[in-house]
């Protein structure tokens, strides 16, 4: 048995905080503790983050968040149409951003990986990445 919700949105950051609300009250169903809720929101945040600053870098696009919950597991799927990423191991590495700048620290991917319990990536340059996440 297993259920579903999806999120489209245009990738302005200022919609992030859908992603994040959504993501959380979705989850509530599995009964979560406090800092799982939290753990779920900043790697579903981190995703939503990279969708729209580097997917979406030559121009505006949808982020596309399907959530499912599986008997008493969590997936959050976060999807772009972009640029795509040509090296997805090299871009995994912690502390490895292709925008060296005071706000990008290269963790994301990072981050996405300790706070849940899998994580993987499906990208295409020239066509989009998809992360999905499961906890
Ligand atoms: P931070 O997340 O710490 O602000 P960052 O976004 O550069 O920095 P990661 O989130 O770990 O670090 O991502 C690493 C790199 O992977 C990015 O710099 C970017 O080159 C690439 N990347 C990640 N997500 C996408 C995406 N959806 N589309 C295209 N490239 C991506
Ligand atoms: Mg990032």
């Amino acid at each position: 048995k297993q259920e579903s919700v999806s999120l489209e949105f245009e990738s302005y950051s200022h919609n992030e905080q859908f992603a994040r609300v959504v993501a959380a009250v979705f989850a509530a169903r599995l009964d979560p503790t406090v800092e799982e809720v939290e753990d779920i929101k900043t790697a579903v945040s981190e995703a939503v983050t990279n969708a729209i600053i580097h997917g979406y870098e030559e121009g505006p696009g949808i982020v596309h968040m399907k959530l499912t919950i599986r008997e008493r597991e969590f997936e959050a799927e976060v999807r772009d149409e972009g640029v795509g990423i040509a090296d997805v191991k090299k871009a995994m590495e912690p502390l490895y951003t292709s925008k060296p700048s005071r706000e990008r620290s290269g963790m994301g991917f990072s981050f996405m990986e300790a706070f849940m319990d899998q994580v993987t990536v499906d990208s295409k340059p020239g066509r989009g990445t998809v992360v999905r996440m499961t906890k």
